[in-house]
């Protein structure tokens, strides 16, 4: 892979993690319970965390949300969840922030979003209620624009000015322009009220991909404050998957983002954590970052007619869920392992060969045998009804050999 040149920026910390160009791209995921519902809201956040999230953030919407996000802040740590904890400010974020202090102070990060904390003179004083409660706290911010409840004041400014021109331009570029305005604006008012640029982190979401890679390229040229990435609204299903990895990938790719959140719209009978695991995939697939072994496998084709290979394939994938819990205590950087499962000869010895460990199954009209690569080489050929069972004890035997912890003699 061509070596990627992360965007500089300050590293800021927040909680016990930290963000910036010196430190790995941060996974992070949001709540969908009401907060005020501390049972199903911490059941929520703890399996979040259980998935990797390494922040959540709860909505703050009133005092019942308030008041339940410090007492649930409290249970956590005495738990010693260590997790920091965000919390989500829209319209009243300056009353709710001041009114009780404790929840300024139990609370690692705000973000607030300066298309709703009010109009005219009144949206700067309750900006700068919070970032001084921030600074006060010693807490980070992030400054959240979203075009779906972008300043109208600056949008509308923006338009006038273009009104005016000889030859207006486009929507979109006035849409671009007062996106990145009203981000920039807010983070410089918030540098002038004292808040430090190691407590600042900038997200300017839009729910069209080339939208958003447009207006975050436009911010990362423009300034060097630490950049959360999403795609707002992004949809549900594959749609709302393959939006966000086409969006943050392009992003990613130019060295630009410094933590990232997959915004997915809740489904029937699907995890919340889907969120998490997306934001692992998309760093994991790019060679960023590493989560869990990979495992590497065909399509199949009408060269094999049996499920078998895709059966074994799933029931990799699954082993590995099941075993990464123990792996990663016992085994440091088992995360990299890359396993292949391949239906037939075609491709299957090739790319066994290229991973870690790897098993090329029989296609139609092959012998009834599969061989196993490790390290590249052919070191054994399975057969029978145990292929399933003979090939997860030579994975255990390899991870144990190689990521052992225990220093061999
Ligand atoms: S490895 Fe074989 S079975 Fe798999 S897609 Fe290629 S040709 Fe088809």
């Amino acid at each position: 892979m061509s070596k990627i040149v992360r965007r500089k920026t300050p590293s800021v910390q927040i909680g016990g993690v930290l963000l910036g160009s010196a430190h790995p791209i941060v996974v992070q995921s949001m709540t969908d319970t009401p907060t005020a519902d501390q049972s199903a809201t911490l059941e929520q956040t703890l399996e979040l965390i259980e998935a990797g999230s390494q922040m959540v953030r709860w909505t703050i919407n009133d005092d019942a949300a308030a008041e339940s996000a410090i007492s649930m802040i409290k249970h956590l740590r005495a738990h010693n969840v260590k997790t920091p904890i965000i919390g989500d400010f829209h319209f009243n974020g300056h009353l709710l922030l001041s009114k009780d202090e404790e929840l300024a102070a139990l609370l690692d990060k705000y973000r607030i979003n300066p298309g709703n904390t009010g109009r005219g003179l009144r949206k700067d004083e309750n900006f700068a209620t919070i970032i001084r409660m921030a600074i006060k706290y010693k807490k980070a911010v992030r400054i959240g624009v979203n075009w779906g409840s972008l300043d109208k004041d600056i949008l509308s400014a923006v338009m006038d000015d273009n009104s005016k021109l000889p030859v207006p331009k486009s929507i979109k570029e006035v849409m671009y322009q007062a996106m990145v305005e009203s981000a920039l604006e807010s983070c410089h008012y918030a540098l002038e009220l004292g808040l430090s640029d190691e407590k600042l982190v900038l997200s300017a979401k839009l729910s069209v991909v080339q939208d958003t890679i447009e207006v975050y390229e436009r911010l990362a040229r423009a300034c060097g404050y630490v950049l959360h990435l999403g795609l707002t609204e992004a949809g549900g299903g594959i749609k709302g998957v393959a939006s966000s990895a086409a969006a943050l990938s392009v992003l990613l790719q130019q060295g630009i983002g410094d933590t990232m959140r997959v915004s997915l719209t809740p489904e029937p009978g699907v995890s919340r954590t889907r969120e998490v695991e997306v934001c692992q995939e998309i760093l994991q697939s790019m060679g960023f970052r590493y989560f869990i072994p990979s495992v590497v496998s065909c399509p199949g084709c009408g060269r094999t007619k049996s499920v078998y290979f895709q059966n074994l394939a799933k029931e990799i994938r699954e082993y590995i869920s099941f075993r990464m819990k123990d792996w990663r205590e016992r085994y440091p950087g088992v995360e990299v392992l890359k396993i292949a499962v391949m239906g037939c000869v075609v491709n299957g010895p090739g790319e066994s060969m290229h991973a870690d460990i790897g098993i090329s199954l029989p296609g139609s009209s092959e012998d009834p045998s599969a061989p196993v690569f490790i390290d590249g080489k052919k070191c054994a050929v399975l057969k029978g009804d145990a292929i399933k069972d003979d090939f997860i004890r030579m994975l255990e035997d390899y991870v144990k050999e190689r990521f052992s912890k225990v220093s061999k003699p």
